[in-house]
């Protein structure tokens, strides 16, 4: 297809069709109910000779792909964290997919360097950052938390890892807690660290990091010789949101001067809300920070805002000009390409600008406020249930629980209970939730925060629970 009647034609099809998706998006089952092997086997081993009819590519879209997708934009959707999305957001991708520029350096599309700088500063007003922090889009925390790792190693070595490799850094130590997210021991290891200098400091019975064994860790680290090179502190843990105490962290950083990175992928959009500002006190001592917007500020994957204080050391750590990138310009404007790992860039800051704009931070704020009462009052139902138990403190819109089979008090019993009750509602296909474990126990996590998630949906949500708890709905 390379007219554009046609295209016109098909375009205005698939908007229909994507509008449509969302209406009726309820009807879908929320997690896909197809067996492994199930997609693969219906799609042709070769691809085709000759170009095919744009109306059966669509057709087998929906035959065969639409049954293997778990619908994350359903608000029946309370998985993992969201991935949310919203109207504006989309078609702001819209625009991307057709500009098709890549913005790896200013001159590549100057409108883009700009308006990823100025969006950057917005966000950083509106997440309450102060003044010395510089933003740039990253795809995902995970590569966010790598640069960030990476930064923390080449100061420390003043850039000579990345000149001779390790022969001169011995027994680098990086320090999270028991709690952090999966992606900071794949940067260790990414980082040339090793994940047996990764520290996993233990959590108080929030779930919170124990400054006081941080404070203990580093001392008999740097006692033993080894060289402290990055503290992660997390707000807003993957397993039930638990915020570590910033604040007492910093003052441990800060002592041994130790690279402090702040990885708030989900949680970090509750900085728009001022009531949560409190868990960024003592932000100015922190170096880098990360928050994801493709979770949680309805702008869709990915988009990942990454802010350094010392933009200086993230450029000496990654930038590299070959004499095919160079350009007039160099030093007066920001080649973000410098700014992170890879060098082909999306425009990523498009949707995110036509995101805030479209809602205003009023609107953004309300959804927000809206999603913490939602999960508030489903943990109120949760904690006046006789066998039904509130597992952690529900910090922002995620709700931790488990069900009590009445009678039963062995611990492996319970979660075995639970595991199966997760699949029996997954199973169901109305609502999809996900699990994790906290201090060894199998919980069921709820986290509510799709874009239009209605109190109904909680509800019905709740209802299901106590259906299948009960068994009395099969
Ligand atoms: C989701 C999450 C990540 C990983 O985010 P990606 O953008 O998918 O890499 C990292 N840390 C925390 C705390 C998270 O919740």
């Amino acid at each position: 297809m390379t007219d554009s009647t046609e295209f016109k034609k098909q375009a205005h099809r698939f908007i229909d069709w994507m509008a449509d998706y969302f209406e009726n998006i309820e009807q879908y089952p929320v997690k896909s109910q197809v067996q492994p092997g199930e997609i693969f086997r219906q799609l042709p081993s070769e691809p085709p000779e000759d170009g095919e009819d744009m109306n059966d590519i669509f057709n087998d879209f929906e035959k065969i792909i639409m049954p293997g997708i778990t619908h994350w934009q359903s608000p029946n959707f309370f998985a993992y964290f969201p991935a949310n999305s919203s109207f504006p957001s989309l078609l702001a991708e819209m625009l991307t997919a057709t500009l098709g520029a890549q913005c790896m350096k200013w001159e590549t599309s100057p409108a883009a360097a700009e308006l990823e700088e100025m969006v950057m500063n917005w966000l950083q007003k509106m997440t309450g950052l102060p003044d010395g922090f510089q933003g740039v889009l990253q795809d995902t925390a995970s590569t966010a938390t790598l640069v960030a790792i990476l930064s923390a190693r080449e100061k420390l070595s003043g850039f000579r890892v990345n000149e001779k490799g390790f022969s001169e850094l011995q027994d680098p130590r990086v320090y999270c807690s028991s709690e952090t997210h999966s992606s900071i021991e794949k940067a260790v290891k990414i980082a040339g660290i090793g994940r047996q200098n990764l520290v996993k400091v233990k959590v108080d019975p929030y779930f919170r990091m124990d400054p006081e064994a941080l404070h203990k860790a580093i001392r008999k680290d740097i006692e033993a010789g080894k060289k402290p090179v990055c503290i992660v502190a997390t707000l807003g843990t993957t397993g039930s949101t638990a915020i570590d105490p910033l604040k007492e962290i910093t003052q441990i950083s800060k002592k041994y001067n130790i690279w402090l990175h702040v990885d708030a992928a989900f949680a970090g959009s509750a900085l728009i809300l001022p009531d949560y500002r409190w868990m960024i006190e003592g932000i100015e001592e922190v170096d880098s920070f990360v928050f994801n917007p493709h979770k949680w500020l309805f702008t869709n994957f990915d988009c990942s805002a990454y802010f350094v204080k010392d933009r200086n050391t993230l450029l000496n750590t990654l930038q590299i000009v070959p004499e095919y990138l160079k350009t007039k310009n160099q030093g007066q404007v920001n080649d973000y390409c410098d700014w992170g790992i890879q060098l082909g860039r999306r425009f990523r800051a498009l949707k995110l600008w036509f995101v805030i704009r479209s809602f205003g931070l009023a609107g953004l704020r309300d959804k927000l406020l809206y999603h913490i009462y939602l999960a508030n009052k489903l943990a109120h139902n949760i904690m006046v249930h006789e066998d039904f138990e509130l597992m952690a403190p529900v910090n922002f819109n995620v709700v931790c629980f488990r069900y009590l089979p009445p009678g039963e008090d062995n611990e492996e019993a319970i979660d075995s209970f639970n595991e199966n009750l997760l699949q029996k509602i997954n199973a169901s296909g109305k609502i999809y939730l996900t699990h994790t474990r906290l201090n060894g126990k199998y919980v069921l996590r709820m986290s509510i925060g799709q874009t239009n998630v209605r109190e109904e949906h909680v509800e019905q949500a709740w209802e299901l629970l106590m259906l299948k708890a009960e068994g009395r709905g099969g």
